[in-house]
């Protein structure tokens, strides 16, 4: 059958080095992936990690040398960064081990896990859905990927967030509590993983909130800094 209305197209993340764009599927995250910001959110050791989404269409890829623009998102006083190394698949699969996990990473990219501070910490207490703190519209800026066969694996680097140039996040990816195949292992053991899906793979500690105006460098070694504008 046909469709009464055109569907939206899928989201186009830039690629360095082409003209074609990387299409989403979904956008996993995860949470609490670095001790120092584990801590500074209330956890202690290294408990399993656990997941949440974000829809597609809340990405806003930045292509490398622009400015992105972020609207800052309603309904929030307490808007935050989270730097953090997004890595794009394009393969997937079930109950993956860690060695077929590995072979689904296609790439890699600098992303801002943007969130509704105050939102999120209400939903935790009343043990809502984080939906409204972590998926709003505009809530995934995402920088261009990198093929990992053009820069190969990303193990170990820094990884780092500036406003109006102060540092306020830094780390290391060798830091995380779990790597990235093991994320992508046990990601695959709630849901299907598929070509186009996105990993958010947790912040460094330093999360703190952002205001109009404020400009956002994120870097991790090796990759296109993303750049974006809250407006
Ligand atoms: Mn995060």
């Amino acid at each position: 059958m046909d469709p009464i209305f055109p569907g939206a197209p899928p989201t186009l993340v830039p690629i360095v080095g082409s003209d074609k764009g990387f299409p989403v599927r979904r956008v996993y995250c995860v949470g609490r992936n670095y001790a120092e910001h584990a801590r500074e959110m209330g956890a202690s050791g290294r408990e399993a990690p656990f997941f949440f989404a974000k829809p597609a269409d809340a990405l806003l890829t930045v292509a490398a040398g622009q400015t992105g623009q972020m609207p800052y998102p309603s309904r929030t006083n307490d808007l935050h960064h989270e730097i953090e190394l997004v890595v794009a698949l394009h393969s997937g699969g079930r109950d993956l081990g860690p060695d077929a996990a590995k072979q689904c990473v296609w790439g890699y990219a600098v992303g801002l896990d943007m969130t509704r501070r105050d939102l999120q910490a209400q939903a935790k207490s009343q043990g809502r859905p984080w939906d409204t703190g972590k998926g709003f519209d505009g809530a995934a800026p995402i920088g261009p990927l990198h093929a990992r066969s053009s820069i190969g694996e990303l193990m170990r680097g820094a990884i780092r967030l500036e406003v109006n140039g102060s540092v306020r996040q830094a780390g290391d990816l060798a830091d995380m509590i779990w790597s990235v195949d093991e994320i992508i292992a046990e990601l695959s053991t709630y849901f299907e993983l598929k070509a186009g899906d996105l990993v958010f793979t947790g912040t460094p500690a330093g999360v703190a909130a952002v205001g109009r105006t404020d400009l956002l460098v994120a870097s991790v070694a090796g990759l296109t800094p993303l750049q974006v504008r809250i407006v």
